[in-house]
Parts: structure tokens; C-alpha cells; sequence
């Protein structure tokens, strides 16, 4: 597997750009090394088929131009603290040898973007124990950052993202299934394919406008090491 700079965990294919998509679309920009692991396939979504999931995640990764993704297929509201679950997290840490790791918030409304936190938080401890047994050699990630998804508490971070938003947008519009309502295809109403990415919009305008910028996303730290960019 490539090694990354940077590598956002995501419970479902699309909450990673939702997140922070321009902060990846950033970092790529300036030439750094950003995957995305998405641990399970949503097949419990709404709308979509997982296929159709997979196929929009790949054009939303090349509009991102993402290093790599992957996925873990891990039972969608099956995400689990357990011994097998967390090794895989691990064991992609490991080989992938981030220097920052991404989860989503600790709280949101959807328990699964809860529990992954919870997941990556304690893989990413797990991977960097020289004992624990687990193939690869030991790992130690210099951050974990927490990126929101429907909540917007206080952040701790703020990234300026106003040249890269369009392209967050870009690859959001990838995910048809879930954002678009298509009466062809027998959708369902739901909260995401109704206005749900001009709140996105509105949500990172309105963090940027509290900065001076056109548009920001905002992360979260528990140790609070940086306050600025995340690689100088
Ligand atoms: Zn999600």
C-alpha cells in the first residue's frame, strides 16, 4: 500500500468530502500524499446500491485526486470496538504509515460516524504498540484530527479552503445517489437529497466568514498539539 501524509477514516464512501474534502483537495495540491479508508460500503443507505456507491467514490476520488482509497467493507450500524474489526484499521495504519490520521467527530447524530471515531482512536494506539500482534512494523501517528460532518461545534483548527471548495463540491456532486433526487431511478426523499449540499456550502461559508475567509473547514483535536497547518 502507498504511504500517505495523510489518512481520513470515514464510516461511509462521501463522509470524508463531506467533512473536509477541500482540506484534502489541498494537501494534494501542494503535493502531499492523502488516502481515504472508508469502512464499510453503506449498503444499508437509503438509496444507491453498494456498486453504485463504489463507482461514485472512484469518480469522487479522481476529482480529488486522491493517492489511494480503500474500503473495508465492514457491516454498515455493524462497526464494532472488537479485536477484528480494530486490527484492520490498524493494520492499514501501519502499512500506510500516516503521519496524520482524520476521524470524524466524536459527537454526530449518526451513531456510526460515532462509533468510527471511537474505532480509529484506538486502532490508531493499537498500531503503534511494538508488542501488540499485529503484522507490520510498529507505527506512531503524530496527530489524530476529528473532522465534522453534521455537527459544527467549536473548532480547534481552521483550515482556509477557499481556493480548493469548488472541488469538494465537485467530487459531493459525484455521489448522485445520495445528494441528487432521480424519480427515474425510485429514490426516496431523504434529508440528503434535499437541499443538503447548499447547507455545506453554507456551513463552511459561514466558518470562513467568523476568519476572514471565503470558505474554512473546521477539525477538532483532543491534544491541541497545532493550531495551524497541519504540514508546514
Ligand atoms: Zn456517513
Amino acid at each position: 500500500m502507498s504511504q500517505l501524509d495523510l489518512l481520513v477514516f470515514a464510516a461511509h464512501p462521501d463522509d470524508a468530502e463531506i467533512g473536509m474534502g477541500a482540506t484534502i483537495a489541498k494537501h494534494l495540491t501542494a503535493g502531499l500524499r492523502v488516502g481515504i479508508c472508508d469502512l464499510t460500503e453503506a449498503e444499508l443507505s437509503s438509496n444507491g446500491t453498494p456498486a453504485l456507491r463504489r463507482a461514485e467514490a472512484v469518480a469522487a476520488s479522481e476529482i480529488l485526486g486522491l493517492t489511494l482509497r480503500i474500503n473495508l467493507a465492514l457491516p454498515d450500524r455493524g462497526l464494532r470496538c472488537d479485536r477484528k474489526q480494530l486490527d484492520q484499521i490498524a493494520t492499514v495504519i501501519r502499512e500506510t504509515r500516516p503521519r496524520l490520521v482524520f476521524a470524524p467527530y466524536w459527537f454526530d447524530r449518526h451513531p456510526d460516524h460515532v462509533m468510527c471515531s471511537q474505532m480509529v482512536e484506538e486502532a490508531v494506539f493499537n498500531a503503534k504498540l511494538r508488542r501488540y500482534p499485529l503484522a507490520g512494523e510498529a507505527h506512531q501517528v503524530e496527530q489524530v484530527y476529528y473532522y465534522f460532518i453534521h455537527e459544527l461545534p467549536q473548532a480547534d483548527v481552521v483550515m482556509d479552503v477557499s481556493a480548493e471548495h469548488e472541488s469538494k463540491m465537485l467530487a459531493l456532486a459525484a455521489y448522485r445517489s445520495q445528494f441528487l433526487h432521480i424519480d427515474e431511478l425510485d429514490m426516496v426523499v431523504t434529508p440528503l437529497n434535499q437541499g443538503y449540499l447548499e447547507q455545506v456550502v453554507e456551513r463552511d461559508r459561514l466558518l470562513g466568514r467568523r476568519y476572514g475567509m471565503k470558505f474554512a473547514e473546521g477539525f477538532a483535536s483532543k491534544t491541541a498539539q497545532r493550531r495551524t497547518l497541519f504540514l508546514d
